[in-house]
């Protein structure tokens, strides 16, 4: 856990956003070899973090780990257009950017989807979605995004797996920003025993502390084992990918050779840390910190605490004349970056507090913002 503040060289701030975000200068060095695509080193590099990432997955034997290059939308992208067959349905809740996201996805595949729309401040309603799949059978399946990054709002994923699992439905996740920020395991916040989650795709720019350039889809290998001939796209389909990287270890085409050196350090100082646990404690305290700091500044976050992660939150605009971009020019000069809102209901700004930053670089960033406060916004 870093205890002090990287130096501040011109461009180098620290980031309290969701991705990508402040990296440990050991997860920069990394990138500094070339490495070939086609050599052990690759195969052994890719090898090693599919075996990483399963591990923190609970280390099941039962799931693989499928890598597809680009951000985390590519990743998403991927598993909807290949997991959900041409005579499928699927049905997204939404309550949210990214689950708004996946919709628009299904829509230009022309993949036969539904929409359930909760509000942007409201979890979804696990019992609610048990008479839905009971009143539309042709639904085959459902996704869902875990932590709803546009409010900072947390789904009950364990709750919502459950009821899909009880209507015999396959279940696919965006746990992209929750991923490494919450427990992993039977009763846990990520559960594949309780869903059972089928798919679920992580990025390496998030919780695990990587650099942007690639997506990770979790699979349970009886479902990926069906999706054959099921992509609406060339090099998203996620089932040749996995052939390919079964019979080979390599990636289809060029692989973010140096993303995954990258990666591969920070799935390393995840484990030196003490895992997803001591993980999840950090980012706890240093929400906790950061609310308390905003609440004291007179900020009032949008989602009521009950359902709040604690990976990014939603800061109501303090009065109606509050210009944003002057708050964050000032605060960008300081040397932070935070980031502009995304709820569609009301007026937000968020500040993300994951990534390789600790109660010291929380309390600096309160020390910043109190100082801009003070100037006046
Ligand atoms: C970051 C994020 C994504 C992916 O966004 P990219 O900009 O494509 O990396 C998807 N879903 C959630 C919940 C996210 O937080």
């Amino acid at each position: 856990m870093p205890t002090t503040r990287p130096e501040n060289r011109t461009g180098d701030r620290l980031l309290f956003t969701p991705g990508p975000l402040t990296t440990s200068p050991t997860v920069r060095e990394a990138m500094r070899v070339d490495i070939g695509s086609w050599d052990r080193d690759c195969i052994d590099l890719v090898a090693d973090i599919r075996s990483r990432l399963l591990q923190l997955a609970g280390g099941r034997d039962d799931l693989t780990c499928i890598p597809i290059p680009g951000s985390g939308t590519t990743g998403v992208e991927a598993m909807l257009g290949t997991a959900v067959p041409r005579d499928g349905k699927l049905l997204v809740l939404i309550n949210g950017a990214y689950g708004r996201r996946m919709a628009l996805m299904a829509d230009r595949m022309g993949m036969a989807h539904r929409c359930h729309v909760d509000p942007e401040n409201q979890p979804h309603d696990p019992a609610e979605l048990a008479r839905l799949l009971e009143e539309d059978r042709s639904i085959s399946h459902v996704a869902v995004v875990h932590c709803e990054t546009t409010s900072g709002l947390l789904n009950p994923l364990r709750e919502i797996g459950l009821a899909v699992a009880r209507s015999g439905r396959r279940f696919l996740v965006d746990a992209i920003s929750s991923f490494g920020a919450y427990a992993v395991g039977a009763g846990q916040p990520i559960d594949f025993d309780a869903g059972p989650i089928d798919y679920l795709v992580v990025s390496a720019n998030k919780a695990i502390e990587g650099v942007p350039g690639c997506a990770f889809v979790l699979a349970r290998i009886e479902a990926i084992r069906r999706c054959e001939g099921n992509s609406r796209s060339f090099s998203l389909d996620l089932y040749d990918q996995w052939q390919h990287m079964h019979e080979s270890g390599l990636f289809r085409y060029t692989p973010p050779t140096h993303v995954l050196l990258a990666f591969r350090q920070a799935l390393v100082e995840m484990q030196e840390e003490g895992g997803i646990e001591s993980r999840a404690a950090r980012y706890r305290e240093n929400h906790r910190l950061l609310n308390e700091g905003m609440r004291r500044l007179g900020f009032r976050e949008y989602i009521r605490p009950e359902h709040q992660s604690h990976v990014i939150t939603a800061y109501h605009h303090p009065h109606k004349d509050f210009d944003f971009r002057r708050f964050y020019d000032r605060l960008h000069a300081k040397g932070y970056i935070i980031y502009p809102g995304k709820v569609t209901e009301v007026d937000t700004f968020r500040i993300a507090n994951i990534g390789h930053v600790g109660p010291d670089e929380v309390r600096g960033l309160l020390a910043a913002i109190e100082e801009v406060v003070a100037e006046g916004i």
